[in-house]
């Protein structure tokens, strides 16, 4: 990242007028591809509360806050690839060096839903 204030998610925006206002919870995402979008910068910058919050309690348990935590901290992430999104899905790729010094990709669909006026992320498939 060059420009520290630059959102995390690739969006040209700054943090604090892209993804921050989300993952601080003063305001709630109004689409899928936005949740998705802030849960990438929250593993950037490591706010693993978000991450919990914004899955869906129908599958929250498959989710380990340590796994999160982990994976968030050990992992250098490089950039976010919004492949393609619907009303309830996002398909995307995300760039990372991972362990061994080598740069991955995590490619994944994930299915979002709105439930009491909040996207919650609910789980993906994996390429
Ligand atoms: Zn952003």
């Amino acid at each position: 990242m060059t420009d520290f204030n630059a959102c995390p998610c690739g969006s040209l925006k700054q943090f604090f007028a892209c993804c921050e206002p989300c993952i601080l919870e003063k305001e709630l995402a109004n689409s899928a591809e936005q949740l998705m979008r802030s849960r990438y910068s929250a593993y950037v910058v490591g706010a693993i509360d978000y991450l919990v919050d914004t899955t869906h309690l129908s599958t929250r348990a498959n989710y380990k806050r340590e796994d999160i935590e982990n994976w968030s901290k050990s992992t250098k992430w490089l950039a976010l690839e919004i492949v393609h999104s619907t009303a309830t899905t996002v398909e995307f790729k995300a760039f990372f060096v991972g362990e061994n010094n080598t740069k991955e990709t995590h490619y994944e669909k994930s299915n979002f839903v709105f439930e009491n006026g909040k996207w919650y992320y609910v789980d993906g498939s994996f390429y």
